[in-house]
C-alpha cells in the first residue's frame, strides 16, 4: 500500500506568514527540496485548494552552495541533503515541518536573504590579495597537516547554518557570526594571506567581534561541513589578542 508523508510548511511573506500542509506520496531517496519540485509541478494542499507553489530556494543538489537552507523539524540544514525516509525513520512521525531560517530577513516562503554572511566576509577580508602581473612560481611550502585545516576549512558554503544555531546572532546584537571568524582563520592560516593578517583581526576587535561570542558551541554541531568553528574562534581569539597588543606598540606617530 502506498505510504504517503506530510510537509507542513510556514509560508508567506514578512508580516504575514501562515502554516499550509501537502501530502505526498512517500518515495525511496526523496529529499525535501526533491519534495518541493513536486509540490511546485502540482500546487495543491491538504484542503485540496489549489495555491501558489512554494518558493524556495536551490542551486548545486549536494550541499556545496548552501542556498536551500532551511528549518527542518525546527533544525537548521540543507534541504538537498535531507531524505525524507531518514527523517520519518528519526522522529516516528510522518508530518515533517519547514520553515524558513530566523536570523535573516525573509523574502518569501522558505527563501531568507543571506546578503549579510557576505558582507561579513567582506569585513574580515576573506580573501587573499592576487596580482597576476609577476609569476608567482610555486609560491611558499605549505606543510600536510596545515593543508588539511586549510581545506576543511575552505569546505565552508556560507549557508548561515550557525548563524542560525547561534544565540548570539540575534536583532540586538552585531555578532559576525562563526563563519566569518573561522574564514578569517583560514586566510590568516595561509603564508600569503598572513601578510593581511590585520586587515582581518582589526575589525574582530570591534563591537560585534570575537568578544561576543558566548561560546554557546551550537555552531560546530549544526555545521554540515562539521567545520571545527569553536576551535576557529579560539585560534583567531588568540590573533586577535596578539594583535592588539601590536596595536599598542606600534601606535601611529600622531606629530608627523
Ligand atoms: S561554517 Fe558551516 S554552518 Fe557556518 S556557514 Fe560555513 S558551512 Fe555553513
Amino acid at each position: 500500500m502506498e505510504k504517503n508523508f506530510i510537509l507542513r510548511i510556514l509560508r508567506g511573506i514578512p508580516g504575514n506568514q501562515y502554516w499550509e500542509e501537502f501530502e505526498l506520496p512517500l518515495e525511496p531517496f526523496l529529499n525535501v527540496n526533491s519534495a518541493l519540485l513536486e509540490i511546485q509541478k502540482n500546487p495543491v494542499n491538504r484542503n485540496q485548494e489549489h495555491v501558489a507553489p512554494v518558493a524556495w530556494e536551490q542551486g548545486c543538489l549536494e550541499e556545496v552552495c548552501g542556498s536551500c537552507s532551511m528549518l527542518i523539524n525546527g533544525r537548521p540544514r540543507q534541504g538537498c541533503a535531507a531524505l525524507i525516509d531518514n527523517i520519518i525513520g528519526a522522529t516516528g512521525s510522518s508530518v515533517i515541518t519547514l520553515a524558513p531560517m530566523t536570523k535573516f530577513p525573509l523574502v518569501r516562503d522558505l527563501v531568507i536573504n543571506r546578503d549579510i554572511m557576505f558582507e561579513n566576509l567582506k569585513k574580515v577580508h576573506a580573501w587573499i590579495d592576487a596580482d597576476d602581473s609577476f609569476d608567482r612560481g610555486f609560491g611558499p611550502k605549505i606543510s600536510q597537516d596545515l593543508q588539511e585545516t586549510m581545506y576543511t576549512l575552505s569546505t565552508c558554503m556560507t549557508c548561515g547554518v550557525c548563524s542560525e544555531a547561534c544565540p548570539q546572532v540575534n536583532q540586538n546584537s552585531k555578532f559576525i557570526g562563526p563563519a566569518a571568524i573561522s574564514q578569517a582563520r583560514l586566510f590568516n592560516s595561509h603564508p600569503v594571506g598572513k601578510m593581511e593578517a590585520k586587515q582581518r583581526l582589526d575589525p574582530l576587535m570591534e563591537e560585534g567581534g570575537i568578544s561576543d561570542c558566548g561560546n554557546a558551541q551550537n555552531c560546530v554541531q549544526v555545521c554540515p561541513k562539521k567545520i571545527p568553528l569553536t576551535e576557529s574562534i579560539a585560534v583567531a581569539g588568540r590573533q586577535v589578542t596578539r594583535q592588539a597588543f601590536n596595536n599598542m606598540i606600534h601606535l601611529p606617530d600622531t606629530k608627523k
